[in-house]
């Protein structure tokens, strides 16, 4: 392992890497990134990155054509191309047209777990950090799309008080943690807190004391008098909000939560990506162009005060 890492230590200086990591990846590969963070973080950041040559991705595809987006003079890398995302792949572009052509005039927000190809064809983009923002930033709409994800959409409902038009679409992983299994760990774990993410269902969101983004989640322990949290999102998280509240007690919810795609990525990869520079994600740029308004019009509404 140590020689590994001397080895991607050595490629990066080489290269001119800067290596992004989401907060679902395995300990070993957050701890070599530059920058850990949640979707909307990374998005930011990788909008950001002025002295690099190259971008090695470990995360999804979406996230990794996102940044290609943001940055097409660079060249951004995936460690493992085939970690796809299978909530993204529950809508295509026609699908999408389709949907726009049932509900005529009514602008579509896109959680960015989506395909750029699908981010083409939506007005804004969300993360789960800003998606209620973003949706009140649009007024009084008679009628607003939501996709893909048909949770974070419910979540989005339940914040504002108004109904959305929402495609079905979810995340396998997060769809596991059922409202049972939160009673359970509370009856076994009295003390503690319950953090879940906004991708899980409403009714499993009702059982917690908490629903948020990651980068929230992140925000709330370094914050917080709380001694003990149960953690109802994807298990790599865990180390993140470990190095940020060493004192705390952080429990997994369930041995379900562990999305398979996120964790393609492994340390040999990394050195062989930065080796052999591949694999470039790329977008076509009559895609990237339409893509790329979503996301800057999120980007935008984001940072408003
Ligand atoms: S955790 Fe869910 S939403 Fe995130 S990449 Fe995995 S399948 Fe997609």
């Amino acid at each position: 392992m140590e020689t590994l890492l001397a080895d991607i230590n050595r490629l990066r200086r080489e290269r001119r890497a800067v290596i992004l990591a989401h907060t679902y990846q395995a300990p070993e590969v957050q701890d070599l990134a530059d920058f850990v963070g949640d979707s909307y973080g990374l998005s930011v950041k990788a909008a950001q990155i002025a002295d690099a040559d190259l971008i090695v991705f470990c995360g999804v595809q979406f996230m990794a054509e996102t940044a290609a987006i943001l940055n097409p003079d660079r060249e951004v890398l995936m460690p493992d191309p085939e970690a796809g995302c299978p909530m993204a792949d529950m809508i295509t572009a026609e699908q999408l047209r389709q949907f726009k052509a049932e509900h005529p005039g009514a602008p579509v927000v896109c959680y960015v777990n989506s395909t750029a190809e699908v981010k083409a064809e939506s007005d804004v983009c969300c993360t789960s950090s800003n998606a209620v923002k973003i949706v009140r930033a649009l007024g009084d709409v008679p009628e607003v799309l939501f996709v893909p994800d048909q949770y974070l959409g419910r979540f989005v409902e339940k914040q504002l008080g108004r109904r959305l038009v929402l495609w079905e679409g979810f995340c396998p992983t997060h769809y596991t943690l059922g409202p049972e299994t939160i009673r359970k760990m509370k009856r076994l774990h009295p003390d503690a807190k319950v953090m879940v993410h906004p991708e899980t269902r409403p009714e499993t969101q009702d059982e917690a004391d908490y629903v948020l983004s990651t980068g929230q989640m992140v925000e709330l322990v370094k914050a917080t008098a709380h001694r003990q949290f149960l953690i109802g999102t994807e298990e790599g998280i865990i180390h993140t909000l470990q190095k940020a509240a060493p004192d705390i007690d952080f429990i997994r919810l369930s041995d379900f939560l562990r999305c398979p795609n996120m964790k393609k990525t492994t340390l040999a990869k990394i050195k062989t990506c930065l080796e052999t520079r591949q694999t470039r994600i790329t977008v076509p740029d009559d895609v990237a162009a339409k893509a790329r308004v979503a996301i800057d019009r999120m980007l935008e509404i984001s940072a408003r005060k």
